[in-house]
């Protein structure tokens, strides 16, 4: 594992964290091929650590936070790979919703969701993808209107993790038809339990159900249940996607270090050749991704906001996962080329499979690199014309 010299502050930060995990070991991490067994336990683990102070300390005090800076939000997600603990369920609350509700919601909004989401009590999926508006987000069609007391909801969302066990749903919708798409869209929170809400899963590659359909048929979603003004939701949609790709990604990049260095471990004295070759690169790159991020963090911590640099976490980490996964399957071998259903080689499949949406998800690698490209590098904007 990369080793980074960090403040006395924060190493003695670490220490007490370690502490308190050698007292209130993990569960066991769930295989991947059980989606019910990875809720149970990650709901489960998620509330021992809120228990303990240790989900959200970067959240400011007043928001059950313990206000400490990122770094040591990363020294937390640091230890909890060590010790190899299984993903929390509520990702979606703490590191989008949460933060964009801190920055842009009333006094009743974080007063109502805040704790909630810390103790993983509400999970939160995002319902932002439409099937004409992934890429193009600003094109979604999904639209709200005006009635008593509220706005009625209509229309479909796609690729919505999680939607089938999330309580909460925050959707990004039109509410008028303005000159410039990015006008006139509205942020909403929606309960999942509302009347007229129909949820149908999708199965992926991997085999798992991890998204869906959601539709949306004259939902009704109060006034106190809007975040920042009507019509001001492009703004708060492109802050959730800045903290999904820093603050979200650091988590993703160290749960996938557990994948690294179970393949160091494992593979690292017999791989030979090309895939020696390959596995050490998967390491350097992990190494340097992280420092990268923690540079992010670090400038954050000093009041930053995140910007289009979480593009750069987004992109060198999706791709360097899934040619790790790649690798992990060459390596078992004969298994994982005949298909076996259990074992090692079946979790190698499974576990490149799962690692395909990755560079879809949160933004495919081509918008990654349009954004670095135009906004990091400065370089002009491509148009494109029909010849
Ligand atoms: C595992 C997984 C989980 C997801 N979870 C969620 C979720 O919880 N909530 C949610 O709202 N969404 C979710 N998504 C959806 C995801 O955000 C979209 O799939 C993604 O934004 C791409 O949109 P699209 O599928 O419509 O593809 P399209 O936008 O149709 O893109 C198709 C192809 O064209 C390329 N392309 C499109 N536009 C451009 C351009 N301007 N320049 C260059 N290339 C371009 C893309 O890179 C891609 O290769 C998830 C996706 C995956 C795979």
């Amino acid at each position: 594992m990369l080793k980074l010299t960090l403040s006395e502050k924060s190493e003695s930060f670490r220490q007490s964290f370690r502490e308190w995990l050698s007292k209130n070991p993990p569960p066991r991490a769930p295989t991947e091929t059980s989606l019910g067994e990875f809720e149970r336990v990650g709901r489960a683990w998620q509330r021992k650590l809120a228990e303990g102070r240790w989900i959200g300390s970067h959240w400011p005090a007043e928001y059950g936070g313990r206000g400490l800076s990122l770094v040591e939000e990363a020294v937390i997600q640091e230890e909890l790979v060590r010790a190899a603990a299984p993903q929390v369920l509520g990702l979606f609350g703490l590191t989008m919703v949460g933060p964009v509700l801190i920055s842009h919601g009333t006094k009743d909004q974080q007063e109502r969701f805040l704790a909630r989401i810390l103790l993983g009590e509400d999970i939160w999926c995002q319902g932002f993808s439409e099937p004409s508006a992934g890429s193009d987000l600003a094109a979604v069609r999904c639209r709200a209107t005006r009635v008593d007391g509220g706005l009625r909801l209509k229309g479909q969302k796609i690729w919505t993790s999680f939607a089938h066990i999330a309580d909460w749903c925050f959707v990004l919708c039109r509410t008028a038809d303005m000159p410039s798409k990015h006008e006139g869209l509205t942020y909403l929170l929606v309960d999942m339990r509302s009347s007229g809400i129909t949820t149908r899963p999708l199965r992926q590659a991997s085999g798992d159900r991890e998204f869906n359909e959601v539709f949306f048929d004259d939902v009704l979603v109060p006034d106190h249940n809007v975040v920042g003004k009507e019509g001001d939701g492009w703004r708060i949609a492109i802050s959730t996607l800045m903290f999904e790709r820093v603050v979200l990604t650091f988590a993703r990049q160290l749960q996938s270090e557990v994948a690294l260095n179970h393949m160091v471990r494992e593979y690292g004295g017999v791989a030979k050749g090309a895939q020696k070759v390959e596995l050490a690169r998967s390491v350097t790159s992990a190494c340097a991704t992280r420092a990268m991020s923690y540079e992010h963090l670090l400038a954050y911590s000093h009041g930053a906001s995140p910007g289009p640099e979480g593009s750069l976490d987004k992109l060198l980490w999706s791709e360097s996962f899934q040619r790790l996964c790649k690798l992990g399957m060459f390596l078992e071998g004969a298994g994982a080329a005949l298909g076996e259903e259990r074992g090692k080689a079946a979790h190698a499949v499974h576990r490149y499979l799962y690692s395909r949406g990755r560079t879809i998800a949160a933004g495919t690698s081509e918008i990654q690199r349009s954004i670095i490209a135009e906004r990091i590098l400065g370089l002009p904007r491509l148009r494109y014309s029909k010849a």
